[in-house]
């Protein structure tokens, strides 16, 4: 049995989370491969040491002193060095760090130097082999990154050790240049070092118990999703709520290897399994409630548009020509509704409708905006009748009028689009309805 183990930022905030972290490790022999962020926030109001080295760095671009902020992330490695007793001095690399920063290495080299630090931290911590991200994980000439290479290279260096430590968040191009993944990467290095190892599990381990029902700023404790399939995940990423890095899921997708996302600082609670498909029935018929605000709907009526071929291809060519994606398109007799970000539409609403009108003559064109889209997913949702019957219903009893609704032929979610006010009262209702009430 073969485990990757990642810890986020949270996890590895100082020396009491490393000790948590190093008796999770030792306590499960499988637990081979460890890929750590940088140091991240010791409380609320504290800053993550990978803003510490932007901040530092623009500071050195400017060709200003930025001792001071580096002394401030050097205190904070040394802290945790300190606390865990290590024989372990990081002057060497702080000296290099520095004579880079002088020499204007690039922020994607700055910002990695967390995790590459806290990597060496590790290694020291647990007796592990040390493994340079920047070797092993490789992006191409156009700042792409290159699977294929990162998968050759990372399984044939990993094949020589027993265990080892990868920093996560960083790789580098082919001449050694270091760049970073976007923020949060670290959940990729750890996927991508999964496939590499042909790992039995994928654990992610951060300060949560895994993915929640619905987002806790909404309501109030919510429950654990225990498994979640990867397409149920995709659907409520996409809708706001996150865990983990969307880029991490492809590479362990691919080769069906499960996530773990596991807690810290409560290592005994199950967490959220992230599997390919499963037979296990879901404890609620809905598996998570997602949701964001913002949208803006247009509404195109034209009488008999729907003997007209093309028409709905000419709409979506006059948001295309505008470079505006479009997130839903319901539809009805005489009547066509397409759903876009309304950020993204407000600059560009004149050519829109100006387009619109020169495209298909429409009788006329309304927009509305400040609306919001809830998902409600569930691959439980498909063998259960009445679904779609109890969410209206406990809309309607919640005061919440239902401006549209979309429902995927996979069956796997329903779409519901709200006035942004009535955003939260919706949420709260559907989640009451499947899993206070659990009928
Ligand atoms: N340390 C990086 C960040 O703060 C990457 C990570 O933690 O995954 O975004």
């Amino acid at each position: 049995m073969k485990k990757i183990v990642k810890f986020g930022g949270s996890s590895l905030a100082n020396a009491q989370q490393f000790e948590k972290v190093g008796e999770i490790i030792r306590s499960d022999e499988s637990r081979r491969y460890v890929v750590p962020s940088a140091p991240g926030k010791r409380f609320d109001g504290d800053t993550k040491v990978t803003d510490l080295l932007y901040k530092c760095y623009n500071i050195a671009v400017q060709g200003e002193d930025f001792g001071a902020v580096l002394q401030e992330i050097k205190e904070r490695y040394y802290e945790i060095i300190r606390g865990l007793k290590l024989d372990l001095s990081l002057e060497d690399e702080f000296a290099q760090i520095e004579k880079d920063f002088k020499a204007q290495a690039g922020s994607d080299y700055a910002a990695s130097r967390g995790e590459f630090l806290n990597g060496k931290v590790m290694a020291a911590y647990l007796g592990y082999e040390f493994v340079d991200a920047a070797t092993v994980i490789r992006f191409d000439k156009n700042g792409n990154f290159d699977a294929d290479k990162t998968d050759k290279l990372l399984s044939k260096r990993l094949a020589k050790c027993e265990r080892a430590v990868i920093p996560g968040f960083y790789g580098a191009y082919e001449d050694g240049t270091v760049k970073t993944f976007s923020r949060g990467g670290s959940d990729v290095t750890g996927s991508l070092v999964a496939k590499a190892i042909k790992a039995d599990l994928y654990e992610n381990w951060t300060d949560v118990s895994g993915f929640l029902v619905t987002d806790p700023r909404i309501v109030e404790n919510p429950a654990v999703i225990e498994t979640i399939t990867y397409r149920e995940l995709r659907e409520l990423s996409y809708m706001g709520a996150t865990v983990l890095h969307e880029d991490a899921i492809f590479p362990v997708r691919k080769e069906g290897i499960p996530i773990n996302i596991k807690n810290t600082n409560k290592p005994e609670d199950k967490g959220t399994f992230i599997v390919e498909s499963t037979c296990k029935k879901p404890k609620y018929t809905i598996t998570g409630i997602a949701g964001k605000k913002g949208f803006c709907s247009i509404n195109i009526e034209k009488s008999m548009m729907n003997s007209e071929v093309g028409f709905g291809r000419k709409v979506l060519q006059v948001f295309e020509d505008q470079g505006i994606s479009f997130e839903h398109i319901p539809s009805g007799i005489d009547t066509l509704t397409v759903y876009v970000h309304q950020d993204e539409f407000e600059e560009k609403e004149q050519q829109v409708i100006a387009g619109i009108h020169r495209a298909v003559q429409p009788d006329f064109v309304e927009m509305e905006s400040d609306l919001a889209l809830i998902a409600v997913v569930g691959r439980g949702m498909k063998s259960q009748r009445g679904t779609a019957g109890r969410i209206f219903s406990a809309l309607a009893h919640a005061n919440v009028n239902v401006k549209m609704i979309d429902q995927g032929s996979s069956e796997l979610n329903i779409i519901i689009g709200v006035e942004n006010r009535d955003f939260e009262a919706a949420v709260k209702a559907i989640y009451d309805i499947f899993v206070l009430t659990q009928i």
